[in-house]
């Protein structure tokens, strides 16, 4: 199952979870938020991926580290978050646009994502009980594309025609992070025989509009689209 404990410019975090296994997708809340979202059991835990730098996906990384978690991450992501010493004898493990990492039984191949930092990523994960997962966020456009995966985890940050109200936001965030409009744009271009759900994450809390969101994607797509907040479980 997949579930959302945070997401946003707020803090991100999300759990790929099967039977015997959980991979956490962005540290960018309190660990204590983590820990309760894992019913404080860290033991199926097998590993963190985190996109980028920014505070509001990697504000926990170092604490998810003491706790014996392996995270994975770009080297330029790594470069920009300031690890202290103390903590290089667990340092996060490097991930590379079109590797492959195994983490348990999970097979992630990471991709260059489209954000004003050093190296952020998306993540294509495989398991063999979830099927293939996109995860993208933080990412003005998708230069690849990604056909017939089962559950698609993607940003829908803000609609054009709200964003041009409020000039002072559009610069950055025309350069940063995805809109409704190339959203619609890129699932229009993939195949999604077989996609059983789209899951928008990263909704803007000012620029946003989640139920609108849900509803144009869904309409578009004919696939059960779901607003991506805190609590959400899909099984
Ligand atoms: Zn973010
Ligand atoms: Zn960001």
């Amino acid at each position: 199952m997949i579930k959302v404990l945070a997401s946003g410019s707020t803090g991100n975090c999300y759990l790929l979870e099967t039977e015997k296994e959980i991979l956490i997708l962005e540290a960018g809340i309190n660990i204590k938020k983590i820990k309760e979202g894992l019913n404080f059991d860290l033991n199926k835990v097998v590993g963190c991926l985190i996109t980028h730098e920014h505070k509001d996906h990697s504000k926990s990384v170092k604490e998810v580290l003491r706790c014996g978690i392996d995270v994975y991450m770009s080297e330029g992501t790594l470069n920009g978050i300031n690890l202290d010493f103390d903590y290089s004898h667990r340092i996060p493990y490097l991930l590379e646009h079109n590797s492959i990492a195994k983490i348990g039984e999970f097979t992630v191949i990471p991709f260059n994502a489209q954000h004003d930092v050093n190296e952020p990523l998306g993540f294509l994960i495989y398991h063999p009980e979830l099927g293939k997962v996109l995860f993208l966020t933080d990412s003005f456009y998708v230069k690849n594309r990604f056909n017939n995966v089962d559950h698609i985890l993607i940003e829908c940050n803000y609609s054009e025609d709200v964003l041009s109200e409020l000039p002072a936001w559009r610069a950055r965030t025309l350069k940063s992070h995805m809109s409704l409009e190339t959203l619609k744009e890129t699932l229009s271009c993939w195949d999604l025989t077989g996609t059983k759900d789209i899951t928008l994450i990263h909704i803007s809390h000012d620029n946003g509009d989640p139920e609108r969101f849900q509803k144009e994607i869904q309409e578009l797509t004919g696939i059960k689209t779901y607003i991506g907040e805190s609590g959400l479980i899909i099984k």
